[in-house]
This record gives structure tokens, C-alpha cells and sequence, in this order.
């Protein structure tokens, strides 16, 4: 499949791993938009949060789970951080494999634009 984040997912594409386990890959987003960026991704792939359902939802939790530890880490967790999911076009996703965005390191504004 001509996925980018299968191909980081499968180390076709070498990548700095932040994290690492039987169902997440964290790594540095390649644009950052913060002093933090790191992208948060299934390993299985699945297009986007349109495609979870009963039988792979378990990686929401999983993902929760890993973003409280980055954010207690990187010692954003109590200044605070944001936690963004692009879905479809509109929504601004350009890569059809549903990664999380955790952002940090400066004042977020709202709207997002
Ligand atoms: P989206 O726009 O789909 O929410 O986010 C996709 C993100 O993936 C963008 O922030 C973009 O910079 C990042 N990205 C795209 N291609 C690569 C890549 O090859 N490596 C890494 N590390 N990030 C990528
Ligand atoms: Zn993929």
C-alpha cells in the first residue's frame, strides 16, 4: 500500500522513533508546528477516526494512554499541550493513516483556522 506512515510503521523510511510498541509508533512530525510535534500513529492501518469501530477501538485507549506519557515526559503535562486528529479534507488530513498531532511548547490560539 502507498501509505507514508506504513511505510515509517515497517522502517522502509527511516525514522527517528520517539516510542515505540505492539500497537503505536511515535516520531517527530517532518513540519513541525510547535517547539513539540510528534505524531502518534496506529500500527495497523486504518484511514482515518471514521474507521474506528467495535474490533480496533482498544488503540484509542492505547494512544490515550502513550500521549499522558510523552506529555508527563516532555513535562507538558500540566502547562498543557493539544491533541488534534485532521480527519478528511476539510479537516485538513493529508495522510490517509489516522495519526494524533501532540503539540506543545507555546501558547495555542483558538480558532484553530
Ligand atoms: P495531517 O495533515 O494528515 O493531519 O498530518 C500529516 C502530517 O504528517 C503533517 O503534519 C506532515 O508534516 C507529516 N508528514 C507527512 N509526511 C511525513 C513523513 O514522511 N515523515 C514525517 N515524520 N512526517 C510526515
Ligand atoms: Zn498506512
Amino acid at each position: 500500500m502507498d501509505c507514508v506512515f506504513c511505510k515509517i510503521i515497517n522502517k522502509e523510511l527511516p525514522t527517528k522513533v520517539i516510542y515505540e510498541d505492539e500497537e503505536v509508533l511515535v516520531f517527530n512530525d517532518i513540519n513541525p508546528q510547535a517547539p513539540i510535534h510528534l505524531l502518534l500513529v496506529p500500527k495497523k492501518h486504518i484511514a482515518s477516526i471514521m474507521e474506528i469501530n467495535e474490533d480496533n477501538a482498544k488503540v484509542m485507549k492505547r494512544i490515550t494512554k502513550v500521549a499522558q506519557d510523552l506529555a508527563r515526559q516532555n513535562n507538558i503535562d500540566k502547562k498543557g499541550f493539544r491533541l488534534v486528529v485532521n480527519t478528511g479534507e476539510e479537516g485538513g488530513q493529508t495522510v490517509n493513516h489516522l495519526h494524533f498531532h501532540l503539540l506543545s511548547g507555546r501558547f495555542m490560539t483558538w480558532p484553530p483556522g
